[in-house]
């Protein structure tokens, strides 16, 4: 599904991404762990092409990762992407949110889209707020409805760059759910997350970065029980 070989980046002198190469099969759930600065966000971003990069091919669906114009329009619509950040629409209601890019992009009737968007709001559980503004819910009901936005696109993997971090602890549970059961769905997700519960629940690899690299890749059970690299053990000491 998306399959990243040889990418190489730099910021200046700082090589950010040092011959990553990483597979995600369909219905795959991929954890991304490592330290602050590590590489996470830039190789989450270079996915959907936010970042460019210097080599190396990223492809989805078997299709290279298009440079510009109307080929990366549509990459972009395959790749749901949900942020630290919730990044709703502040001027449009919950519905708003999610039927705009549907109508837009997807050329969705309104009807249709707005019928889809009911649905996905009911399901990530905030259908109560439909016709508010993203000012007048909560932070953990905010970035549910990122999630559902993203859905609607009916994206062909979704990348999520710790979209639990600007929460409030007792709102994690309620997006970490949804996400977990968009795992059982039997979605196609790369998720970088310092959550540790999420990772050993709904991964099928967690994939251990540290200064650019991919320095590990195991299932949760070895990664969290038996690390292989000095880095991993050193990682897992600071945060369990
Ligand atoms: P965190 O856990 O803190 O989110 P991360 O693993 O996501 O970290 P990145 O955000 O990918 O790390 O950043 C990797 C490195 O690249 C960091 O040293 C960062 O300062 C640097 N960096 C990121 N974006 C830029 C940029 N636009 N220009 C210059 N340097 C950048
Ligand atoms: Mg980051």
């Amino acid at each position: 599904m998306v399959v990243i070989e040889g990418v190489n980046k730099h910021f200046g002198d700082l090589h950010v991404l040092q011959d990553i190469n990483l597979t995600v099969g369909k219905g795959e759930v991929v954890v991304v762990l490592g330290p602050s600065g590590s590489g996470k966000s830039t190789l989450c971003r270079a996915i959907n092409r936010l970042e460019t990069i210097e080599s190396g091919t990223i492809s989805i669906d078997g299709k290279a990762l298009p440079e510009e114009g109307k080929a990366l329009a549509q990459l972009r619509a395959d790749v749901g992407m949900v942020f630290q950040s919730f990044n709703l629409f502040s001027h449009k209601t919950i519905r708003e949110n999610v039927t705009l890019g549907p109508i837009k992009v997807r050329k969705k009737s309104k009807a249709e889209a707005s019928t889809q968007a009911d649905a996905l709001l009911e399901r990530v559980g905030v259908s109560a707020q439909a016709d508010k503004y993203p000012a007048q819910l909560s932070g953990g009901q905010q970035q549910r409805v990122a999630i559902a936005r993203s859905l609607a696109m009916g994206p062909k993997v979704m990348l999520f760059d710790e979209p639990t971090s600007a929460l409030d602890p007792e709102m994690v549970n309620e997006v970490l759910d949804v996400m977990v059961g968009l795992a059982k769905e039997g979605m196609t997700m790369i998720v970088v997350t310092h959550e540790m519960g999420f990772a050993r629940k709904a991964a099928d690899r967690v994939v251990f970065m540290a200064d650019g690299q991919v320095v590990e890749v195991a299932t949760p059970e070895e990664f969290f029980t038996a690390p292989k690299s000095a880095r991993a053990k050193d990682f897992l000491g600071k945060i369990l």
